[in-house]
């Protein structure tokens, strides 16, 4: 099976879309840009979603619902939401077909159903959630409101690839409501490092925390807090956002409180996401030639066992051996499955588990019985070791957090080593085509220069990383004078 992956060195875009196939993780549907999931790639969805719900409850937020429908005049509320979300909006008009009398066994829209107001299907839900807090907040008691939702939202994309970019997708975003400025900056802030420690700690990705500039910001943001990923293709990939939204919704929908002073004011708020897409990063940070390659953190599987066997009494030895290790590894929160599928040969399955990216293989045989050893393979290097039957359930263990740690230190130093300094044009566009990855170069702070670059080279400015020192400089484009150093790289 792996045999027919397209390598990445060959076409890596097309080594993307197979591996997403084969793999078994997601596939076209009917509907143009609308993904299916298939139930292995949503099993991994769901480990990430549980570490994030856990992480999010851990900084005090509350799971809630909202609607998948914003009424046309909530929408529109918020002006630069609205004129930035307005291109790729799916409208509803109708409520109801009926059969056309002009063309039989079809069904028309009904005109006679039209909605008396068009209903956006939610691109993001700042809308319909600040009409809801409206209802919520008085005085500064209802206030901090911190509530994030799961849900599915639908953003019109021409041009769309799984996971990394479809008109419908998966996601989780929260909406914060709070008395001060201070306190939703925190919040900002605090949910950008809330999705960088889950992106380097439990994906296994490192990024880079920054802001947007102001053409790259959340349309209706004041600030747009980011954590960039860089692909193995050198392409940087927008990971997560957290934008603190200042009173610009509250004043929208007109949400005042009575502060502790007795004073009215508006209200200041944050939102946060990150969607689907981090599957795309997932899959593009680690995976190789032969497939995907999981951190143990997200394998839905983190060991599988093989028999390796010819007569039933054989596989019934080995049957019990197996159901020994998984109680054992159970016990060490380790998740293994045992592949007795009689459908396919020991090679087969060897294929698909290589795939499918499941960090550790173990081959059972009689041979093995006999001797009291065990054949340990690592999906990330390739590697085969024989263990003890003793020593297995501790090397799995320790094994495991290794594979983990070195996945990110291999993503890390790839990273690092494609971080390149540029201090004029000329170099600016070679080092583009040569070395690709992000370039660290001044700028002189201006929209119209960043898209003058943009035009130029599709290089656009990913960030500004938090932690860019003060430093004297000529802007790469411009030679005006700049004050720091930012981040531009061809991106997702
Ligand atoms: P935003 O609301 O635009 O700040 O986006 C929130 C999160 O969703 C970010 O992590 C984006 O990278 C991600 N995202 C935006 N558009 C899409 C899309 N079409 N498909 C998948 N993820 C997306």
């Amino acid at each position: 099976m792996s045999k027919n992956l397209t390598s990445r060195a060959e076409d890596y875009s097309k080594w993307y879309n197979e591996l997403v196939v084969k793999a078994d993780l997601a596939e076209n549907s009917a509907v143009r840009g609308c993904m299916v999931i298939k139930p292995y790639g949503y099993a991994i969805w769901e480990k990430m979603q549980a570490e994030l719900d856990r992480m999010f409850k851990e900084t005090g937020h509350q799971n809630a619902y909202f609607p998948l429908f914003v009424p046309k005049s909530l929408f529109e509320a918020e002006e630069k939401n609205a004129e930035g979300f307005a291109k790729e909006c799916a409208v509803v008009t109708h409520y109801r077909l009926q059969n056309d009398p002009d063309n039989e066994g079809k069904l028309r829209v009904d005109p006679e159903a039209k909605l008396e107001e068009e209903l956006v299907v939610r691109p993001t839900s700042e809308a319909i959630i600040w009409n809801t807090y409206k209802g919520w907040i008085q005085s500064y008691r209802d206030l901090p409101i911190l509530i994030n939702q799961w849900a599915n939202v639908v953003r019109w994309e021409m041009r769309t690839r799984l996971f990394l970019r479809t008109a419908e997708f998966l996601w989780q975003e929260g909406h914060t409501a709070h008395a001060t400025k201070k306190e939703a900056l925190v919040e900002a802030e605090l949910m950008n490092n809330v999705y960088a420690d889950f992106a380097e700690n439990f994906m296994a990705i490192p990024v880079i925390k920054g802001v947007k500039t102001e053409s790259e910001r959340f349309a209706g943001a004041l600030e747009t807090y980011c954590i960039e990923a860089l692909m193995q293709d050198g392409k940087a990939l927008q990971a997560g956002t957290s934008h603190f939204l200042g009173q610009n919704f509250a004043k929208a929908f007109d949400v005042k409180f009575t502060n502790n002073e007795g004073k009215l004011d508006y209200v200041w708020a944050t939102s946060w996401g990150v969607s689907t897409r981090l599957m795309g990063a997932l899959i593009m940070t680690h995976s190789d030639d032969k497939g995907l390659v999981l951190p143990p953190n997200l394998a839905p599987s983190q060991v599988v066992i093989v028999p390796i066997y010819k007569t039933n009494e054989q596989l019934e030895i080995i049957t019990e051996k197996a159901n020994s290790i998984i109680a054992d590894l159970k016990v060490k929160g380790v998740s293994c499955k045992f592949d007795s599928r009689t459908t396919h040969r020991p090679g087969a399955k060897f294929a698909q588990h290589e795939l499918q990216g499941v960090p550790l293989r173990i081959a059972i045989g009689p041979k093995d019985l006999e001797n009291g050893t065990i054949e340990l393979a690592r999906r990330d290097t390739l590697t085969k070791e024989i263990v003890n039957m003793p020593d297995l359930i501790s090397k799995i263990d320790s094994l495991l957090k290794t594979i983990q740690e070195e996945l990110f230190t291999k993503a890390l130093n790839f990273r690092d080593a494609h971080i390149t300094e540029v201090d004029d044009f000329e170099t600016f566009k070679k080092v583009l085509v040569t070395k690709t990855g992000f370039i660290s170069a001044h700028w002189d702070g201006t929209t119209e220069t960043e898209l003058k670059i943009k035009e130029l080279t599709k290089a656009t400015i990913r960030c500004i990383p938090s932690d860019a020192k003060n430093e004297e400089g000529k802007c790469v484009f411009t030679g005006d004078s700049s004050s720091r150093r930012v981040l531009f790289a061809k991106a997702y």
